[in-house]
């Protein structure tokens, strides 16, 4: 069936509403029409499914389209069906349906009323289907997802790879559209192979993705990480994001971070049951959670337009993941930042899960592995890297402002004679030791396997101890990257020389290394460390002269005034306002607006005396980790649980819960009673007491209730609403 150009233009009017074809669209919906092997590659957000929905709709008989998510398929089917008056149109076969579901599925396919038929590969190969499609009209095959099909793929099915012989079954003549949002040369030539497309029709559309700004940060400790990602999102201000890391504990614990720093944020990952899924998904649809904290499972089926920001808390697994899942940013054509948080330790971590795998599969991901690390480490724009790695020229050596490599361009310096040194040295060492013993050698630390193995005594031992250790560290992971040496997964990552490094041992060349961010750091994240910033000696000392001075003019113990833990503290924070001094442990804002004036005082003195560089400007409030109470009782009041039930399922009376409460707020957290208080309190009541305690020196329960019990307001009432007061005014 040859259409004319017209005839295709008023199909997608009538059935889209489209006044005209996206990119490629339509010459792809003309090869379809053709009855030709269509293979099409174009990025997310490009209009791929159009590219099989119009064919189908005008051509006679049913297509058949494999998918690979059952959750998706309804969402595709009603989809469609929105733009159809007719239900019929548009259907899917799989195990959610019952058995006289799936009848009239096929009915409605026999009648010839069905155009679209979605279907997952393990549907198809059931027997029975198989039966049933030979006896009806199939008028093409479109495959989505089809890099599914490539063991080089980011999400790779076995299943996927017998379609071929399902079609073949049914009839060898239908024609196949394969479709995909990312592929290397490597997966393209995998899939054509494996669907054996016959003269194939290719259209690849670029994969540039111009609204994208790509950034890698060195990942450091766990804390100074989480700052520095609440600060990225502080300055996004309410709009929507994805975080994706790889542990399930990991989203857990940064969902839980962002929360106590005010962003709405929620984990999302395959242990949660189906319906909390379904929720967060839907929440994040509705923009009732801005963040969400995903393992990989987060986003095949949302299509969120305005994603703002995706960023990778751990180094993806490989570079289609990486460029898959900041795809999901920026949908709608404007701006998207793709943050990557990168240290070599997160690849080590990644190689180690590949050691108990067959050979093949180690082999590819240690190779996928060495990409993604490239990228992470390159000096160059990253934006050409990417482009290079799809097999896609890109002319500009630069993109200008939109990655951080070309923002900031990082300083060069030649090292070939320090290349040269660290070849030579894992060849005297006969290539039989890894990253961290060679650079121990290069710099000539006397370890017990030095001393063992009689290194020590060696002449290039020490040759580099004008470097340090990271410095030899980074230049062995960039002869790594210049082919110059490999690792040997197999055997614990031991480094030998490759025929390019022997070469340059005999003939060295000009070697240049861009100065990188140091990606190293040998921090274990899952340390419990101190917070950011380290504690003054010499203030300390002052306040706590200034602590006894002051207990002495008010007669008062000095622990009354400020206890040790909040002057350790002030020497590390800096507070110079009121505001910072209420975000200082154990420093309520009453205690603030009583105590604090002079030490304040001080403490701004001392800073600009001392040109002292205060940590930024605010500080990322800790979740409270000492005590699963308390994280409880946090998580029960976002989840606005009534106090009762709160209080019975952490086993503490009301009273107990009101200490813990005061506590969580006093260390910083922010907690939110309103849900509580509008259901319990009358509101006159609470404009009252809030009144009090805005007007009043102290934040004592005791004083207020003398002040307001003849107004009819209980203790509790108070209790509650000094809470929410705090938590409104101090946090
Ligand atoms: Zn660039």
């Amino acid at each position: 069936m040859i259409e004319t150009k017209e005839l295709l233009h008023e199909a997608l009017k009538t059935h889209f509403g489209f006044d005209k074809f996206k990119g490629q669209q339509e010459q792809i919906i003309q090869s379809v029409l053709d009855h030709k092997d269509t293979f099409v590659i174009m990025p997310t957000g490009g209009g791929k499914s159009l590219c099989y929905q119009l064919p189908a709709i005008m051509m006679e008989g049913t297509a058949i389209v494999i998918s690979p998510l059952i959750a998706l398929m309804k969402n595709q089917v009603d989809s469609i069906r929105g733009y159809s008056q007719n239900d019929d149109v548009a259907s899917f076969l799989n195990s959610s349906l019952n058995k006289s579901q799936m009848k009239k599925v096929k009915e409605d396919i026999t009648a010839g009323k069905t155009k679209l038929l979605f279907i997952a590969p393990e549907t198809l190969t059931k027997d029975e289907n198989l039966a049933f499609f030979k006896e009806v009209n199939i008028s093409f095959v479109a495959v989505d997802e089809a890099h599914c099909i490539s063991e080089w793929g980011h999400d790779f099915r076995p299943e996927y790879r017998r379609i071929r012989l399902m079609i073949d079954e049914i009839n060898k003549e239908i024609p196949i559209i394969a479709l995909t949002a990312t592929a290397t040369p490597k997966v393209r030539t995998d899939i054509v192979k494996n669907l054996n497309m016959r003269s194939v029709r290719e259209f690849v559309s670029s994969f540039n993705r111009e609204n994208l700004y790509y950034e890698v940060r060195p990942k450091n400790k766990k804390e100074q990480t989480f700052k520095s990602i609440v600060q990225v999102i502080k300055g996004m201000d309410g709009q929507s994001g994805i975080i994706y890391v790889q542990s399930r504990k990991s989203t857990e614990e940064i969902a839980k971070v962002l929360r106590v720093n005010g962003i709405k944020a929620a984990a999302y990952h395959a242990g949660l049951d189906a319906k909390t899924r379904t929720k967060v998904q839907d929440d994040f649809l509705m923009e009732q959670i801005d963040v969400i904290c995903a393992t990989i499972a987060f986003g095949m089926g949302i299509d969120k337009p305005d994603v703002r920001f995706v960023i990778h808390y751990d180094i993806p697994k490989s570079i289609e993941n990486y460029y898959q899942e900041t795809g999901r940013a920026g949908r709608d054509g404007l701006e998207g930042r793709c943050i990557t948080y990168y240290r070599y330790k997160d690849i080590l971590k990644l190689e180690k899960f590949l050691r108990d795998k067959p050979v093949a599969e180690r082999e590819m991901g240690a190779q996928l592995l060495q990409e993604i690390m490239a990228f992470s480490e390159t000096a160059s724009c990253r934006r050409r890297f990417l482009l290079h790695y799809f097999g896609e020229e890109y002319v500009e050596a630069k993109c200008g402002e939109k990655c951080d490599n070309c923002k900031h361009p990082k300083e060069r310096i030649e090292v070939q004679e320090y290349l040269h040194q660290a070849l030579s040295a894992i060849q005297v060492l006969n290539e039989n030791f890894k990253i961290k013993s060679i650079s121990e050698f290069l710099i000539g630390n006397e370890t017990k396997e030095m001393q063992d193995f009689k290194f020590d005594e060696l002449d290039l031992f020490g040759v580099g101890k004008d470097k340090d250790l990271n410095f030899w560290k980074s230049l062995l992971r960039q002869a790594l990257l210049q082919n110059m040496i490999y690792k040997d997964i197999e055997n614990y990552g031991i480094l030998r020389l490759t025929e390019k490094g022997k070469q340059f041992i005999s003939k060295p060349v000009p070697f240049q290394m861009a100065l990188n961010h140091d990606y190293s750091t040998l921090v274990d994240s899952d340390s419990e460390s101190s917070k950011a910033g380290t504690l003054d000696k010499v203030l300390i000392g002052m306040l706590k002269d200034l602590r006894k001075q002051v207990s002495q003019e008010k007669k008062v113990p000095p622990y009354v005034i400020f206890q040790d833990p909040s002057l350790a503290d002030m020497a590390t924070q800096y507070p110079i306002t009121m505001d910072e001094m209420a975000n200082i442990t154990g420093v309520s804002i009453g205690k603030a607006k009583r105590y604090a004036k002079p030490f304040i005082e001080l403490i701004h003195q001392y800073v600009e005396e001392n040109n002292i560089e205060r940590p930024t400007d605010f500080v990322v409030k800790q979740v409270a980790n000492r005590s699963k109470i308390k994280v409880n009782i946090i998580q029960s009041i976002d989840r606005k649980i009534p106090l009762e039930d709160i209080a019975s399922s952490n086993n503490l009376s009301m009273e107990e819960l009101m200490e813990e409460l005061d506590a969580i707020i006093i260390s910083g957290t922010k907690v939110s009673l309103d849900y509580y208080i509008e259901d319990n309190i009358d509101e006159n009541a609470t404009e009252d007491i809030l009144d009090y305690f805005m007007e009043s020196e102290t934040d004592s329960v005791e004083e207020a209730f003398k002040e307001l019990k003849e107004d009819d307001i209980t203790i509790d009432e108070i209790q509650l609403v000094r809470i929410k007061f705090l938590s409104d005014t101090a946090n």
